[in-house]
Parts: structure tokens; C-alpha cells; sequence
């Protein structure tokens, strides 16, 4: 081991150097970086193998002479090969490589290499080792890409496999040790390596049981910096204050008199429990979490007419500018004569109702005003608008929907807007979120939320049938449709994207399975639907189109709305009683689900077709998990079963590594991660005795607010 700083740019290290535009493009600039650039998956190549003994199809290591060596052109002219006679004390073997023509100049007559790669057998019988890599078999410091295991990393264009074992492994031996900042006790307790070995044995194992010792190394590092950061959060909003919100149970039986429905059982629950946190001067930090069409938004919206009510100002944060306004609509609908004012505010839309006061339209200063005033004591938008700079007189609740992190930190930006600005308090917040989450993994991901769950459908609620679709029922699918929508019923249509690309072919589009929504919309408005109304959405409309096209869904004035997935969460039009999914392979599984969810809302039968181009028997494991899943939780569980969650969630939804995605699928190292985490911070909440650990917990936290 050496003195090479961590920190060192890659850029400065002079056999390094020419690479680094490369490794930058992977995000690697220090010898850090490229330390925790892990190995996707390794070769075995540690047995040498005899020649003689070599069989077609193996991936194998020998260690021969080179005893012939030679370049040409081959007979098509843009391919050079060079072509070498190897042999051991018991036998020879060709060797061969596609335009490599340097390698004729490495591999001298005479000396001796080891070869790894693929025994291949060509047409005539004879065997030969294809595109073989090569290395001097008495490497100084032991080899790197032969005879032993051999680490596979995730390449970019120009940055091979080898040449980032070429810079690794001498990294590895002259790299300063890194102090670990897991203390000794912890692995110790779970028996896993410290980080050097660790990063020696996920980078160059000498068996396969210690690279996967280092993996769940790695693994255990991110669930336990991830229950640090989510128990400090937690620390940190238990030393803060929030406005109480008085409760006024009278007004709240009141408005529950008004919903043209009974609360079910579990959402009379769910608001009681967050109406009780609301009356308390410590910030509520929840998450509702209910099934897709399980009724959340009713409860969001009791609880912030609660707070309106009490006084004070609520929020409501929507992803998109169609769910701010549906829920807008759902405040005007079940509570017409609240006495405060709500409004609406996305880019393109401003509304501002007072009690029984007919809607007006504002401007963005009028509305930024009531805000600012207090008049509109709930405000409705998406989250980019009210993040940026709205200000509110006395805000004392956030809702956010599907959406799930909201850190202290962003709480605190939105009360320092607020008139006067200097403020003790931060207010309450409230997520929802419709992805059910099996326990273990909301405990990791969410650790710092507490949760109430809506575990149940209002009653009347009919399954929705689903069914896989493949080409030869298409045209049967479309009569159904037509009946549906006969009977007055409505559908949506979803391809996975907005337009082919230009040299795409029809023959290529249906075997990339990507219908886009143009196409479709062209194809059902003139030759399958002519006599429907068929509507078009997707993300390149400008806002003002999207809320009309939407308008139009909503009132019943198109029967086939064709979309992109913008239609994925929270649209309620019950009167949808058609979900047809085109290329259903292509998304994922949390994704198909909510897709589902738009329909079954109303009092009618509901459909839902999975439609793939290849033959509906052949459907992926996904699309069989949806079509015989119960309800979100029973699918959720059953996939991180058997795929964990990173196929489930996207790990771009989580934020979480590959490792530690997988490591979630053992409950225990979950469990005593946290453990750890609140032991260490029971006794040095400010981590001023851990200092590596804290510089650590440095990194990461920008990493969860970088996404
Ligand atoms: P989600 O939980 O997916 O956000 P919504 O809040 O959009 O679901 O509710 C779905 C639909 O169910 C809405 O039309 C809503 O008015 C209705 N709804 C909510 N609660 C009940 C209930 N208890 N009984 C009947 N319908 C309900
Ligand atoms: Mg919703």
C-alpha cells in the first residue's frame, strides 16, 4: 500500500491522463472516484487450463508460448486479422483477433503470455480462442486480466474492461489507505471487511465468496448511511416547532356530511391520525399511503381546510399542472362552500375561489397576493411554481403528492418566503403516494416519515379485468372498445412514447414495441374509430392544449383519449372504464399498475388490456405479476421477492444504489443497519468522534439531494 492521495485528479496521474476525458464521462475525475467504480460481474479464468484439454464453448485461461504470429487483411477489406499458433507442453491452439493489428507487435515469438477468453469452434471442427486477452503471465504484482478472477466493469464508449483493470489495480496497491469510516465494532459485529479489503476484494478477488463479502460490504455501507441520514432527519425535526393547528371537530364531522360518500374505515383512521399530529407544535413528517383510487385526496384535502380553517395556510403540491387542477376541481366539487379562499396556480392557469363565489381568473401577481395576504388560505399548484418563490402569510401545512422527500431543510426554504421571513416554526408535511412499498423497504427508504396506510378500496369498487393481448387479438380488442364506448363509456389509450424517429421503418417500430401516440392517434381518429372522438396528450403540448385536452377527457367530450405516460398518476375520470396499454413490455411494473389505476374508479366494469406485438404467451414475468396481482402491496411484495426493488421502483424513483436495492431483500441487515445508526447518534449526534463517518454522511447527503 502507498502514499497516491485519494483525491488525486486522474487527469494528473501521467499513465492515466490520456483516459480521463473518458473516465469523466463516467462521472470518475479523483483516484477516489474510480475506487468506488465497482465491477457490474466477474470471469473465472483463475484455473489454467492444459490446451489438450480445452472444449469447445468454455471460457478458459492457458498459459502458452507464442510460437507464430501474423496480420492480413481478410477478404472483406475493412476487417484485419491477426491470427497466432500458441502451444503448452501439451498441445497448440490458433488464436484470433479482428482489427487489432498492433497486437502482431506485443506478442513477440518465443515469449511466454497467459490467454483468456472463449474456446470457439468454427465450421470445420477445428477449435480456436476468439479475441483471447493477453498478458505477460509473470505480470509484476500479479496479473490483472488472466488466470484469476476477472472483474467486468460497465463500459463506455473508448474505456474497455481492460483498460480499467489497467488503471485500477496499480491505483489499488499505491493508493493511501482510506480511513473506514464504519467503525471497527460494526463489521466486526457482522463479520464484514474493512475498506480496503473490501475494495481489493470487489475489484481483484482471489475467489468469488470475497468479492461477494465485499459486496455486501458496500451494500451495508448505503443502508446504514441511509438510516443515518434518515434518524438525523428525524432528530432534527423533533427539535423543531410548528404551528399547532387548533381541531374544530364539529367542522370536520360537518364536512365529512357533505362528501357525497362515507370515509372508508381505514381513511377515517388515516386522517385521524393526521389531524392529530396537526393539532401538536412538533412538525408532522407522514406519508399516506394508500392503493391507486384508495381516496387520498379527500383526506389531504380535510386536513388542509382544517388548517385553513383554524387560521392558518396549506399547501398542496402536485407533480403536473393536470393533477393540480383535478385537485383544485376536487376542492370546488365536494367543498363549494368553504369560507376561505382557495386558488389554483400553475404556469398556465390561475383561479381563485371564495366560498360560494363563483371562480375567478387571476393573474400570477393577484394570485401571489392572496397568498402573500392570507386571503387564499389554501393553495393549490405544481411544485416547481410554489417552490419558487411563493410567499405566504402563515403556512402551516405541505402537502406533496407522489413526491416522497421533502427534507427539513426544503421546509424551511418554503416558511422563509413567508411575510416578516424569520420565523421560528417549519411547517407540517404530508406525502402522498400511491406506490405501494412493501414495509421493510419504506422502513429503509422513508425511515424518517411516519406512515398511515389506507389499506382497503371504498366498497363498491369492482376489480378491474385485465388480460395480456397479443397481436391476433387486436382487432377484437377494438370492437370491444367501440362497444364500450357505445355504451358511453370512455378510454384511454397509452403508447410508450410521443413519435417515431425519422428512420425508423414500420417493421422496426413494431419490434422495438414502441407505438408512439401520434401514430396511434392518426390511426383510430381516420381508419379504426372514425366514428369516436378521440383525444390526443403528451409532454410536448403546450400547457394551455393539455389542460383543454384534459377538460375535454373529464367532461365526456372525447371517448378515446391517446397518451403518453403523462397519464401515469393521480388522472380520476370514473367514467374511464378502458385502459389499453400498447408495448406493455416496455414499462415498468409500478408503472403498468398505476396506469391500471385509472380506471375501475367509477360505478362500472373496467378493462384493462396489456397489448404486446410478440405473442401474448411469451409476456414477461411483469406483465404476468399484473395480471394476477390483487392489489399494489400483494404485487409489490411478490417483486421485491423475486426481482428486488430496483425493477419494482426504478432506481431512479429511489435514489438507491444497485447494491443496496439488493441488500433491502434482507430484512435483517435493514433492521441492524438501523440499530447502528441510532446507537451512534444516541451517543455523538454531531458524529464529532466519527469523523471519517462524518465526512462520509457529507457525501451522501448531497447525493439524495442531488436527485
Ligand atoms: P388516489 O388515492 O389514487 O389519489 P383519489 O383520491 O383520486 O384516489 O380517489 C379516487 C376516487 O374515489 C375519487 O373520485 C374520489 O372522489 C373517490 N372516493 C374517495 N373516497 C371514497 C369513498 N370512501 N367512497 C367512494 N368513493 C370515494
Ligand atoms: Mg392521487
Amino acid at each position: 500500500m502507498g502514499a497516491l492521495p485519494p483525491e488525486t485528479p486522474l487527469a494528473s496521474i501521467r499513465s492515466i491522463s490520456r483516459f480521463a476525458p473518458r473516465l469523466k464521462n463516467l462521472g470518475l475525475v479523483t483516484v477516489r472516484d474510480v475506487l468506488f467504480h465497482f465491477p457490474a460481474r466477474y470471469e473465472d479464468y483463475s484455473e489454467i487450463y492444459n490446451i489438450a484439454d480445452l472444449i469447445p464453448n468454455q471460457e478458459a485461461t492457458v498459459q502458452a508460448r507464442v510460437d507464430e504470429i501474423e496480420g492480413r487483411r481478410a477478404f472483406r477489406r475493412n476487417l484485419y486479422v491477426v491470427e497466432a499458433l500458441l502451444s503448452d507442453d501439451t498441445g497448440s491452439i490458433r488464436a484470433v483477433w479482428f482489427n487489432q493489428p498492433y497486437i502482431r507487435n506485443i506478442l513477440g515469438p518465443g515469449r511466454v503470455f497467459n490467454f483468456s477468453g472463449k474456446v470457439t469452434q468454427s465450421r470445420t471442427g477445428e477449435i480456436h480462442l476468439s479475441s483471447p486477452t493477453y498478458e505477460a503471465a509473470n505480470s509484476f504484482g500479479g496479473t490483472k486480466h488472466t488466470a484469476r478472477i476477472v472483474p467486468i466493469y460497465p463500459e463506455t464508449r473508448g474505456l474497455t474492461s481492460k483498460g480499467l483493470r489497467f488503471m485500477i489495480k496499480p491505483i489499488l496497491d499505491e493508493v493511501r489507505p482510506l480511513p473506514d469510516p464504519i467503525p471497527a465494532d460494526i463489521l466486526g459485529r457482522h463479520g464484514l471487511p474493512d475498506i480496503m479489503a473490501a475494495l481489493r476484494g470487489i475489484h481483484f478477488p482471489t475467489t468469488l465468496e470475497e468479492a461477494s463479502s465485499a459486496k455486501r460490504r458496500f451494500a451495508f455501507d448505503d443502508l446504514f448511511y441511509l438510516q443515518l441520514f434518515n434518524l438525523d432527519q428525524k432528530m432534527a425535526l423533533a427539535d423543531q416547532k410548528a404551528p399547532a393547528v387548533a381541531l374544530d371537530l364539529p367542522f370536520v364531522k360537518d364536512l365529512l356530511g357533505h362528501l357525497p360518500f362515507a370515509l372508508t374505515l381505514s381513511q377515517k383512521q388515516a386522517l385521524w391520525e393526521i389531524l392529530k399530529d396537526l393539532e401538536a407544535a412538533r412538525p408532522m413528517n407522514r406519508l399516506l399511503q394508500g392503493d391507486v383510487g384508495s381516496g387520498k385526496t379527500v383526506i389531504a384535502a380535510i386536513a388542509a381546510l382544517s388548517a385553513a380553517h383554524a387560521g392558518h395556510q396549506a399547501v398542496l403540491m402536485a407533480p403536473t399542472e393536470i393533477l393540480a387542477r383535478q385537485h383544485y376541481l376536487t376542492f370546488r366539487k365536494f367543498f363549494p362552500e368553504h369560507e376561505g379562499g382557495v386558488a389554483l396556480m400553475t404556469a398556465s392557469d390561475r383561479r381563485l375561489y371564495f366560498g360560494h363565489d363563483l371562480e375567478t381568473a387571476v393573474t400570477k401577481e393577484k394570485a401571489a397576493a392572496e397568498a402573500l395576504s392570507g386571503r387564499a388560505g389554501i393553495i393549490i399548484g405544481t411544485q416547481a411554481l410554489i417552490q419558487k418563490g411563493l410567499a405566504f402569510k402563515d403556512l402551516a401545512l405541505v402537502i406533496v403528492d407522489e413526491q416522497h422527500r421533502f427534507g427539513v431543510n426544503q421546509r424551511a426554504q418554503l416558511v422563509r418566503q413567508e411575510a416578516g421571513g424569520k420565523r421560528e416554526e417549519i411547517p407540517h408535511f404530508l406525502s402522498m403516494s400511491a406506490t405501494p412499498i412493501p414495509r421493510t423497504l419504506s422502513l429503509t427508504l422513508f425511515g424518517d416519515l411516519d406512515l398511515s396506510l389506507i389499506s382497503e378500496m371504498p366498497k363498491d369498487r369492482k376489480p378491474v379485468a385485465t388480460k395480456a393481448v397479443g397481436p391476433a387479438e387486436r382487432s377484437r380488442t377494438y370492437a370491444f372498445i367501440k362497444d364500450q364506448a357505445k355504451a358511453g363509456r370512455q378510454v384511454f389509450v397509452v403508447c410508450p412514447r410521443i413519435e417515431p424517429k425519422a428512420e425508423e421503418t414500420p417493421d422496426d417500430i413494431q419490434k422495438l414495441e414502441m407505438r408512439s401516440v401520434k401514430e396511434e392517434f392518426e390511426k383510430l381518429k381516420t381508419k379504426i374509430f372514425p366514428e369516436l372522438r378521440i383525444g390526443m396528450l403528451h409532454g410536448k403540448l403546450r400547457a394551455a392544449e393539455k389542460e383543454k385536452v384534459m377538460r375535454d377527457f373529464a367532461d365526456g367530450k372525447t371517448d378515446v383519449l391517446v397518451t403518453t405516460a403523462v397519464i401515469e398518476v393521480g388522472v380520476d375520470v370514473p367514467n374511464a372504464t378502458v385502459m389499453l396499454i400498447e408495448g406493455a413490455d416496455r414499462f415498468g411494473l409500478a408503472q403498468l399498475y398505476q396506469f391500471r389505476g385509472r380506471v375501475g374508479r367509477g360505478e362500472h366494469q373496467s378493462y384493462c388490456f396489456l397489448m404486446t406485438e410478440s405473442d401474448a404467451k411469451n409476456l414477461g414475468g411483469r406483465i404476468k405479476a399484473i395480471v394476477s396481482a390483487k392489489n399494489g402491496f400483494d404485487l409489490a411484495e411478490r417483486d421485491l421477492r423475486m426481482r428486488g426493488p430496483g425493477e419494482f421502483l426504478g432506481s431512479a424513483q429511489t435514489g438507491m444504489p444497485d447494491l443496496a436495492m439488493k441488500a433491502i431483500q434482507n430484512p435483517d441487515l435493514v433492521k441492524e443497519a438501523r440499530e447502528d445508526a441510532a446507537a451512534i447518534l444516541k451517543t455523538d449526534r454531531e458524529l464529532s468522534r466519527h469523523p471519517s463517518l462524518k465526512k462520509e454522511m457529507a457525501r451522501f447527503t448531497d447525493r439524495v439531494h442531488a436527485e
